[in-house]
């Protein structure tokens, strides 16, 4: 007999629910999946510019090249109901993700992450006109909020009792690494189901880790990058619906410039749609070997655990941001415990340090584990291979090396899903936090990172969040 232990955060960040329920054998080992999707491209029109995310702002949008897409796959196990959702956008904010949950009623758990998409509609806020202005359409973001609604009720109504079977594939060239120490995750991680009568394919979760970022800043036509071709040549060569999710792209990782070629040859880079589609390509063949490789995997029963933590913003352009209106989010006190909420930032207590209320999650599906982190992890803590001793010039060469993912996950198979209901920005391992000079590796200036991170507690505090929420689950 095993016991089931569900942390759900079920408001803001307030409430807790915990239940403990005992299985009903036979119902909890069934498996049923549904799969669906919406688009959720933006209108572009000249009167109306649509800012788009990542890179510099002020990009305003021109036209479209291929829709965006927010994609769903909701699973059963007995009375267990989860959902995933996954958008091409660059980062849906947890207050969004809330909104969502409240109107969903039915789920144990509802976990939205985005592909970190570079080239859609600004739905953080620093991407608008200038860097005082937001680059937010609201109607738009409520719109993409009342789609995922529908999305994951299409979604349970076509709940099919399904197998499961997981398979990795590794191909570290299919990623660039910008930043020393080069630390790739190259491995594709997915999940595929079939009807348990026929083996007809029903659907695929693919875990991939890269920015999309094959189009570059200069593009200013909407797409979905890389992703779109992946789904699309998945969809097409297993005849089946696919949702894709980004693992661990803090670092950063991003396609490389010497891997892809076009059929004279020559190689393709960064600013081109060929080389989005070929790249986009080149992953689905890893994914086909990853299925090729894949066994079967028992995904029930389910159990979650997931809690709401804050995280310290000592980022001045962060809290900035939030003082111009630029990021419209609620702020806590920052309480010295992440699992502890602050009051709400007020003018009167703003000074005080502060933090951004996000979640850290994990779910045990079976013998599969799921790790929910909210935003770009770096892949160090994947691997644990943060420099020992620390690299001379690092701001905290003392602070102790995090407890990794692999060292956390152990035996077994795993994903894990980055953007997972948030982006909080880099999550970047402390001892390699370097802002201030002298830097690490001879630069002569501040690495890019932690200008886009919350802070060097950042790490710290979701690698602690994820080994409370491992502890959680059932052994
Ligand atoms: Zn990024």
């Amino acid at each position: 007999m095993f016991r089931l232990v569900v942390c759900i955060a079920v408001a803001w960040g307030v409430l807790t629910a915990v239940s403990r329920a005992m299985p009903n054998s036979e119902s909890e080992s069934v498996l049923e999946v549904g799969f669906s999707s919406a688009d959720i491209t933006p209108q572009v029109a000249p009167e109306k510019p649509v800012w788009m995310a990542g890179y510099v702002p002020g990009r305003a949008a021109t036209g479209v090249h291929d829709p965006l897409f927010a994609r769903c796959a909701v699973m059963r196990s007995g009375s267990r109901k989860i959902a995933l959702v996954s958008l091409d956008l660059i980062g849906l904010q947890y207050p969004a993700v809330l909104k969502i949950r409240n109107a969903l009623s039915g789920f144990d758990y509802v976990m939205v992450c985005s592909t970190h998409n570079h080239e859609g509609p600004d739905v953080i806020g620093v991407w608008g006109k200038s860097v005082f202005q937001r680059g937010v359409d609201e109607a738009y973001l409520k719109s993409v909020i009342d789609k995922v609604v529908e999305l994951v009720h299409v979604a349970d109504g076509r709940l099919t009792r399904v197998v499961a079977d997981f398979g990795t594939a590794e191909d570290s060239s299919l990623l660039n690494d910008s930043r020393e120490p080069f630390v790739k995750d190259g491995v594709l991680r997915v999940l595929r189901f079939t009807s348990w009568d026929g083996g007809r394919p029903t659907g695929l979760v693919v875990q991939w880790n890269c920015h999309p970022e094959a189009l570059g800043s200069r593009n200013t036509l909407i797409t979905a990058d890389y992703p779109a071709a992946t789904v699309d040549e998945l969809s097409r060569r297993y005849s089946c619906p696919v949702v894709l999710v980004v693992g661990a792209i803090g670092g950063l990782l991003a396609p490389p410039s010497d891997r892809i070629a076009d059929d004279s040859g020559k190689m393709l880079g960064s600013g081109d749609f060929e080389f989005a589609r070929r790249y986009g390509i080149a992953v689905a063949d890893l994914a086909d070997k990853a299925i090729a490789a894949s066994r079967r995997i028992e995904l029930t029963p389910f159990a979650i655990a997931a809690r709401p933590v804050v995280i310290q913003v000592e980022n001045p352009w962060y809290r900035a941001a939030r003082v111009f209106g630029v990021i419209r989010r609620q702020g806590r006190v920052w309480t010295g415990d992440s699992e502890q909420l602050g009051d709400p930032v007020t003018a009167e207590n703003a000074e005080q340090p502060t933090g951004v209320e996000t979640e850290v999650g994990c779910l045990k599906l079976g013998s599969l584990r799921i790790a929910a982190i909210p935003g770009e992890l770096y892949p160090e803590l994947v691997s644990g291979k943060v420099p020992d001793p620390a690299e001379a010039g690092a701001d905290f060469p003392e602070a102790p090396r995090e407890e990794s993912v692999e060292q956390l996950m152990g035996e077994g198979p795993w994903m894990l899903v980055g953007l997972a209901n948030d982006e909080v920005g880099y999550l970047i391992p402390k001892r390699q936090w370097d802002n201030l000079p002298p830097y690490a590796y001879g630069r002569s200036t501040a690495p890019y990172g932690e200008i886009n991170s919350c802070g060097p507690a950042a790490a710290p505090t979701v690698m602690r969040a994820l080994a409370r929420r491992l502890s959680e689950l059932p052994k």
